[in-house]
């Protein structure tokens, strides 16, 4: 069984076995929680990712897909690089964002994590709605069969917490 749990604050802070990133597909940094894990990760997470540019992702890493590095300065032994769909009315990418968390888990448990804490995917500069985010994370998590122990997820704000809470139960 895999226990899941909630915390406010900087995944930065985080002690995990894995740490994961809410990358863009260039795997190249951002802004927000992106630009927050190169800058105290330090620069062996970016050469890891330009090393996986120049190998597997020449055209970036695909939408709902994760690949592990190193998490250099972090309190980690990995970074896992999601990249979440962007919000849209108009077409249901749901799919999507739950498969940001299945392909993270699943890249954990090859690596042998068993702590993995997580950001909420999408929900930034890709506009998913909090509490809509917060319920696919939560069933993505909870359907996925996994040797993880402890899925953490590590929200930045009050409402991005009290929407996991709600869900969590
Ligand atoms: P996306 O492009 O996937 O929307 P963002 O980084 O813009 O990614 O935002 C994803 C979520 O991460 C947002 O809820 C944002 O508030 C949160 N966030 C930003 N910085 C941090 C951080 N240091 N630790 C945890 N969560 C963060």
């Amino acid at each position: 069984m895999t226990t899941i749990t909630l915390v406010q604050g900087d995944i930065t802070r985080q002690r995990a076995d894995a740490i994961v990133n809410a990358a863009n597909s260039s795997l190249l940094g951002g802004g927000g929680v992106d630009g927050a894990i190169h800058r105290r990760g330090g620069p062996a997470v970016l050469d890891e990712c330009r090393a996986l540019r120049a190998s597997r992702y020449g055209k970036g890493l695909p939408t709902g897909q994760a690949v592990a590095t190193t998490a250099g300065e972090l309190d980690a032994r990995w970074v896992i690089h999601t990249v979440g769909p962007v919000y849209s009315e108009s077409e249901d990418r749901s799919e999507l964002l739950a498969s940001c968390y299945r392909e993270s888990l699943r890249v954990a448990g090859e690596l042998g994590a068993r702590t993995v804490a997580f950001p909420a995917v999408s929900t930034g500069v890709y506009r998913w709605p909090i509490q809509d985010a917060a319920r696919i994370a939560v069933e993505a998590v909870r359907s996925t069969r996994t040797a993880v122990e402890e899925v953490r997820f590590v929200l930045f704000d009050d409402r991005a917490y009290d929407a996991f809470a709600r869900q969590v139960g």
